[in-house]
């Protein structure tokens, strides 16, 4: 399977040898989202009421959810943000990569995962084959910077979580990968650790999801790069039995 794979110079493989081949017990959380039904109004009216807001985003085709989230000033983030940061990638992709929120690079570029973690990205997607611009979507919980790239906060990510959801029932993936405690914590509605999340697959409003490590934090946690790379290679394996159409493996 790695050779398969082919690694990359960058993403230089760091086998623990010790390490016990990770679970794949899968365990099915739900984390639903009630959408409610309501008049679409038109991507340029300010939307304020939160039931209404939530419902009009998930009636926006791409060009208004693109246009709405230029535009929002829903929660504080926006007050200091240079660019939003929609997400980037293949529109139709079968693979969604979810990370925390942008970073320095990536709100003066207006592009998820630009700056290091970014780098380590491109890396890992190109270990399993993948491209942000080939059947891979990025995107991020919240759509602008929080301020010295502290976590963005509870109320933060649920005033955005439309804008991600709109994404996924427009994307369609088969599976999401969460980058990062604060992806799968806000995906999964759980505290719990990235190291208990691994090796399983979740749901996310009916769709795949499995946990790995976040770039950033692999940079600085070589040890954890093997488990990062296990967690893509339990990912690869998930993803083909999703294509088949078989239930993903338990
Ligand atoms: N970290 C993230 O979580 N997202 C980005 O877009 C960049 C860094
Ligand atoms: Fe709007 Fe999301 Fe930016 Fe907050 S983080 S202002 S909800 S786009």
């Amino acid at each position: 399977m790695l050779e398969e794979m082919g690694l990359t110079p960058v993403w230089q493989l760091r086998r623990d040898p010790t390490e016990a081949p990770i679970s794949e017990d899968a365990a099915i959380a739900e984390a639903s989202t009630a959408v409610e039904e309501a008049p679409v109004t038109g991507h340029r009216s300010p939307v304020t009421d939160t039931g209404d807001r939530r419902a009009t985003i998930m009636r926006m085709e791409w060009p208004a959810l693109k246009a709405a989230v230029s535009g929002c000033t829903e929660c504080a983030l926006h007050a200091k943000r240079n660019k939003t940061v929609f997400g980037v990638g293949d529109e139709n992709a079968d693979w969604l990569f979810v990370g925390e929120g942008p970073g320095a690079d990536e709100d003066a570029q207006g592009e998820p995962f630009v700056g290091q973690a970014g780098k380590l990205l491109d890396s890992m997607l190109a270990a399993i084959r993948l491209n942000r611009s080939e059947n891979v979507y990025i995107a991020n919980v919240v759509k602008c910077r929080p301020p010295g790239n502290r976590n963005p906060e509870q109320g933060e990510a649920l005033a955005c979580e439309p804008y991600l959801n709109r994404q996924i029932d427009l994307i369609r993936p088969k599976l999401i990968v969460a980058l990062g405690k604060v992806a799968a914590a806000n995906l999964l509605a759980t505290d719990a650790s990235v190291a208990s999340m691994r090796g399983r697959v979740h749901q996310y409003r009916g769709t795949a999801l499995i946990v790995t490590y976040h770039p950033a934090y692999l940079l600085r946690s070589l040890q954890d790069k093997a488990k990062a790379w296990a967690d893509l290679c339990f990912a690869v394996r998930t993803m083909r039995d999703l294509q088949k159409g078989a239930a993903a493996p338990n």
